[in-house]
């Protein structure tokens, strides 16, 4: 068996020297089915830059994003769903597995070379640059009541389309997009603002996210189906009224140099809704206002521009808070909240901060704090108490978590380095995910903060007083900040 293995390796290394373009030695595992390679490892045998943040679990390659435990992967202009997520550990090695070959399209955009992985031998080669094209051209033309825009394809596809204002979903089966040739096409459009893509294995995807001057979506096939047309219905209005003017950055403030510049703080719970209820009657509604309220002033002095979701004791609706902030063209929305538990022993457990990235798949007990959170819904007038969120909604949410999945994980990462270390534990890794409403709709890095146990004797006790809080709102900026450069 030794023998074997030796006599195995010295095949790898002699048909590594007689192929050139098969990377040589690659980290691969096997898991079932599924085989893995090592990221780390073929970045580097590509000669492609690359950082390793291990504490918010982001590699990132050339401009590319990949995450562990998520399945998203982002580069400048396409997103990539791969059919098996990024894994930390397979047969007990640590590192940073992509699942094969699915990962494989994302370094061949990124290369502009064709990688193809060869199962029983599992080795990579690199090969012959090849173009790969479904979608060859792409016009939009102004119509007396709105816009069509007309897509000429390779032949025809099985096309599937979804319509929930604001998105138009639009996926070709067994397609695959060059989006170069969509460049501008957002920017001659008077009815949708962006294009998002979306490429896995079994199909291409776009979303047109329209203007709220867009009434109406309708797609026709012509051509046999290879030819797509997106008609857009434009709103008939009367005499509209002008929209407000855009808000101005406060006029003493110089706007930091990042890319973040306006930051939507959202309080959680507010008015009948007290949120959790701690120790000594402590409210969790009273907590989070008083903590967003310093963080508005203190962000303020470091020259960003804040709003406040609530500054007031006032019930506002969950699904009402994405929406403020995206209207006001936030940067970066950071939801506060406090965590609680029943059961007095319990109680006497468990404490720490944790912060929360809107995704599928997280533990039965982050499920379980994203429920509660999201009972607020039931406060809401003629809805019935739904506390999850519906499957057309996480169609929609692909959207949101193509575009800033990643980014949201690292504020989460910078928010747990800056919490790390203070008054308040770190509750198990201190970041999750889950189901959260008031995440949803959030077009920007998007973060729920659970500050601590209002529940807990010391947590509770640390939340009630100004130092405690002031301790919170510095951190909270800290890692704002560091998010920002
Ligand atoms: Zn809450």
């Amino acid at each position: 068996m030794r023998f074997g293995v030796v006599l195995k390796f010295l095949l790898v290394l002699l048909a590594s020297a007689a192929a050139q373009d098969t990377i040589a030695n690659l980290q691969i595992e096997k898991k079932n089915d599924v085989h893995f390679v090592d990221g780390l490892d073929l970045a580097k045998k590509l000669k492609m830059p690359m950082t390793w943040q291990s504490e918010a679990g982001i590699l990132q390659i050339e401009n590319s994003s990949w995450v562990l435990g998520s399945a998203w992967v982002s580069t400048k202009d396409t997103t990539f769903l791969l059919p098996t997520p990024v894994q930390s550990k397979i047969n007990d090695r640590r590192s940073f597995w992509l699942p094969l070959p699915s990962s494989l399209q994302v370094f061949e955009r990124l290369l502009n070379k064709p990688l193809e992985y060869d199962s029983a031998s599992a080795k990579i080669t690199l090969g012959e640059l090849k173009e790969l094209k479904d979608i060859w051209n792409v016009n939009l033309e102004a119509k007396n009541n709105g816009e069509v825009l007309e897509l000429k394809l390779s032949k025809p596809f099985v096309a599937e389309s979804f319509y929930m204002h604001p998105n138009y979903i639009l996926r070709l089966n067994g397609a695959v997009i060059d989006t170069t040739i969509f460049q501008d096409i957002a920017k001659k459009s008077a009815l949708f603002n962006r294009i998002i893509f979306i490429q896995d294995k079994q199909s291409a995807q776009l979303t047109l996210m329209l203007r709220d001057n867009c009434e109406k979506v309708e797609l026709i096939k012509k051509d046999e189906g290879k030819t797509l047309q997106i008609l857009l219905r434009k709103k008939q209005v009367a005499a509209a009224a002008p929209a407000p003017a855009a808000p101005h950055p406060p006029m003493q403030s110089v706007q930091p140099s990042g890319k973040i510049k306006t930051i939507i703080i959202d309080p959680g719970h507010g008015g009948k809704d007290p949120g959790a209820v701690g120790i000594k009657g402590l409210k969790e509604k009273d907590v989070v206002l008083a903590v967003g309220l310093k963080l508005k002033k203190k962000l303020e002095e470091k020259g960003f521009t804040v709003k406040l979701t609530r500054d007031t004791d006032d019930f506002i609706e969950l699904a009402k808070r994405p929406k403020m902030a995206s209207d006001w063209g936030g940067d970066l929305f950071i939801s506060l909240h406090c965590n609680a538990i029943a059961g007095k022993e319990m109680q006497q457990k468990a404490e720490g901060f944790k912060f929360y990235i809107l995704r599928a798949g997280g533990t039965e007990e982050d499920k379980a704090i994203a429920r509660r959170e999201n009972q607020a819904i039931a406060l809401e007038s003629g809805k019935k108490g739904k506390d999850e969120i519906s499957p057309a909604e996480w169609i929609i949410l692909d959207n949101q978590l193509a575009l800033y999945a990643e980014k949201s994980a690292l504020l989460a990462g910078h928010l747990v380095e800056a919490f790390d270390g203070g008054s308040l534990r770190k509750l198990q890794t201190g970041a999750g995910q889950a189901g959260f409403m008031v995440l949803v709709g959030a077009y920007m890095p998007a973060v729920l903060a659970e500050l601590g146990f209002i529940t807990h004797p010391s947590d509770g006790a640390f939340l009630a007083t100004e130092k405690g809080r002031d301790e919170i709102t510095d951190r909270l900026v800290k890692a704002i900040i560091a998010f920002s450069r």
